[in-house]
């Protein structure tokens, strides 16, 4: 069992060589008699920024909300894979599903509540990684659920390209608003505008004055913005805002791997525009699952949606997939595939 293990707690920017490829791991491939877990073969996993927290030495007192991932032992995350056993009533033998799994050929799965059964297969499964699974979610939770959004307003989303970024412009587009996206590279504001529809996007590392860019775009101020940066980008967007404004803040990745995050200084601006700035985590949403699969499902059939992902090749290129997210070497939803079926 080819098992992706984590070397030690981690600190700074993360390098592939925090991680390193067991190729002798052990497993049996039975459930053990009397357990309810399932065993699964995995098929793709999902390299997700979140994960940076996990690699963190945990600090007594200064818990989060995840636990840390364990030095010596395979990296967790999501995926998707195939049931090979259960001794769970909800699972058998040959349902795919997508939940919280092993960087590894195979797991077994003793959370159980963390996995969904795959019904719909007439999408490509790499898709449950990602727009059809936890990054979709989360798209639809933020947009729908914080940024009370309508239609003809301005909306701006941060690492717009990505797994999330990419659905949450195209729900906004759905509705009827004005967006746009920032990432980091030509492809990218290319991707946001000639595939996403986007109405405008812009490369933030080629623009000295970030203020000044967004004031070019939204000459009338921002309606919605959809935070995955923080950092800089937050500061800028604050003075942009509109008053009544809303901010999801989904995630700050440009924070993640500093040892002390920078200040947010516009913050007294928010005051006097009446800003609502809100976070949220998708693991209070996914109740709303089916609701979401019943407007995402047809509109990838019609092609009003569309998706990009960024596969990678094999468990041995797993590492390098997952710093690659700190980087924006990731053009689009970054997945691995493990095995095909
Ligand atoms: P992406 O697919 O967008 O990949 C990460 C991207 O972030 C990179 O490609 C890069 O794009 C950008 N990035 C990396 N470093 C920086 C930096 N220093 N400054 C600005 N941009 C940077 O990831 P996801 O769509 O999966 O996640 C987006 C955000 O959503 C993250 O903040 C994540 O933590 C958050 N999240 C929150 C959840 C919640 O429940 N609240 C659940 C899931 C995700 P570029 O080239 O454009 O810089």
């Amino acid at each position: 069992n080819k098992q992706v293990i984590l070397k030690d707690y981690v600190s700074g920017f993360p390098k592939e060589s925090d991680m390193y490829l067991n190729a002798s791991g052990t497993i049996k491939l039975k459930v053990p008699e009397g357990s309810n877990a399932v065993l699964v073969k995995n098929l793709y996993l999902s390299c997700d920024p979140y994960m940076r927290g996990r690699m963190k030495q945990p600090i007594p007192g200064n818990e989060t909300y995840i636990e840390p991932f364990k030095p010596g032992s395979p990296i967790v995350g999501f995926g998707v894979a195939k049931v090979l056993d259960s001794g769970h009533p909800d699972f058998k033998k040959g349902d795919l599903i997508w939940g919280m799994t092993g960087w590894e050929e195979y797991s077994l799965i003793t959370a159980t509540q963390t996995l969904f059964k795959i019904h719909h297969t007439d999408v490509p499964l790499s898709y449950y990684t990602g727009l059809l699974g936890m990054p979709g979610m989360t798209a639809y939770a933020g947009f729908y659920e914080i940024c009370s959004p309508k239609k003809g307003e301005h909306v701006f989303i941060s690492a717009a390209s990505g797994a999330v970024g990419q659905l949450v412009g195209q729900f906004a587009k759905l509705l009827g608003c004005y967006v746009v996206g920032s990432a980091g590279s030509k492809e990218k504001v290319d991707l946001l505008k000639n595939k996403f529809g986007f109405n405008e996007a812009f490369n933030y590392k080629e623009e000295p004055d970030l203020h000044a860019a967004l004031k070019r775009y939204f000459p009338e101020g921002i309606d919605i913005y959809f935070e995955n940066v923080g950092g800089k980008m937050l500061d800028a967007v604050i003075l942009n805002m509109r008053a009544h404004g809303r901010i999801a803040v989904c995630g700050m990745i440009s924070q993640y791997n500093l040892e002390h995050p920078e200040g947010v200084h516009n913050l007294m601006t928010v005051v006097w525009k009446r800003v609502r700035i809100e976070g949220f985590m998708v693991t209070e949403y996914y109740h709303l699952y089916p609701k979401f699969l019943e407007l995402v499902l047809p509109c990838i059939k019609e092609g009003k949606i569309k998706y990009v992902e960024d596969v990678a090749e094999g468990l041995e290129s797993a590492p390098a997939a997952l710093i690659g997210l700190f980087t924006g070497r990731n053009v689009g939803k970054q997945v691995v595939v493990v095995a095909l079926e």
